[in-house]
Order: C-alpha cells, then structure tokens, then sequence
C-alpha cells in the first residue's frame, strides 16, 4: 500500500485544485519558503482524522479553509483526498485504490468519505488502525516530535510501539466493547 495521490481545494495555501501523484518509494517535496510543503504534510494528517487545531498550525478548525490573499477571494470549504494504492491489499478493503476524504465549511460542517460515500470519522480511524498510517503513527514524523518521543512519559511513548506492534486495534476494540 502506498499513497499514490492527493488532491487538495480550498485547504490552506492551495486555493484551487491541486492534485500531487506520487510514485512508490522515495518522495521529496522541495520549494521555497512558504511555498506549502508544511501545509501538504498537514493535508495528509488532517485527512487521516487530526482534529487539533493548534496542531495543524491554526487557532481554529476554520483555519484550515483558504483564507484569501490580496488578490483572491477567501473559499468557503476545504477538500482533501488522498488515493491509497491497495493492490496489495495492505488495506482491509477489497479495493485496489482506496480514497480518503474529509471536508470542512466554514459552517462547521465536516465530513469523511471512504471511496466516495461518507462514514464517520471513527470508520476512517478504525480502517488504518495498526497500518502504520494513522494520524499520530511512526509513518508520519512532524518536526519537534522527535524529542517529544523521548520527552514522554512511559505510557505516552507505549501507544508508538502498539502501534507498531499491531495491537492497537484489540486495545481500541476492547474499549469498544467496554463501553457497550
Ligand atoms: P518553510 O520552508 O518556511 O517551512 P513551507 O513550504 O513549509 O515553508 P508552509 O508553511 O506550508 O510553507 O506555507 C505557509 C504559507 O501558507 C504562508 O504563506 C501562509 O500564509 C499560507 N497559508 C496558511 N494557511 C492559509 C490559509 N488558510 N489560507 C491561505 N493561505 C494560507
Ligand atoms: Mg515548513
């Protein structure tokens, strides 16, 4: 499985659509300041259910819908999807492309779309669970993370190991369960 496309409108600094394909292995993205690499590694994590604001460099959710410049009207809705290459069936889903997607208005509306038809946050979360993609796994390392892992107390740094251990998913079912 690997992320072979995403397609952004409206989210941050790319105010039309912009749709990046990439290949298996080894991507950089490179460019100048302020040009959007922190905002694309953003798009990725706010798609994969990050709900922090202050995470995503923002007071509000809001923030994340293009804002305007001095040229350009403000948008109204932020749209991020990503396209999973599933041919080996990484994924639960007998799919060979699987697309993730999550919009916000202005409104405070948010949706979630698995393959186009719209679940519920917590569909998305539990389909990555233990795939190493979710929004706080090892797959996605922002900068200052490094020392936090370190920094953490035991029990903080122990969901980095479940997660890569695979056992989340019974963690988060058992809970689940608990609660019914
Ligand atoms: P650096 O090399 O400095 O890390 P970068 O390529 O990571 O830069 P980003 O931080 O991704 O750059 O992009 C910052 C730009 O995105 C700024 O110009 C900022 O104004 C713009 N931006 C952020 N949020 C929005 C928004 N909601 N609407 C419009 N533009 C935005
Ligand atoms: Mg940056």
């Amino acid at each position: 499985m690997y992320l072979s496309r995403i397609e952004m409108t409206g989210f941050k600094s790319f105010a039309d659509k912009t749709v990046i394909e990439f290949d298996q292995g080894m991507t950089a993205v490179v460019g100048p300041n302020g040009s959007g690499k922190s905002n694309l590694s953003e798009a990725i994590r706010w798609v994969l259910g990050e709900q922090s604001a202050k995470s995503l460099r923002g007071s509000r959710m809001e923030d994340v819908i293009f804002n305007g410049t001095q040229d350009r009207k403000a948008v109204n809705i932020a749209r991020v999807t990503l396209v999973l290459n599933n041919e080996d069936r990484y994924l639960d889903m007998d799919f060979s492309e699987v697309s993730l997607t999550r919009t916000y208005h202005r409104n405070g509306e948010s949706k979630y779309y698995i393959n186009n038809e719209a679940v519920r946050l917590k569909d998305i979360v539990n389909l990555l669970l233990d795939t190493g993609l979710g929004k706080d796994s090892f797959s996605i390392i922002s900068q200052g993370q490094v020392e936090q892992i370190f920094l953490n107390k035991p029990e903080e740094r122990r969901t980095i190991f479940e997660e890569a251990a695979g056992v989340q998913k019974y963690q988060y079912r058992k809970t689940e369960a608990e609660r019914k």
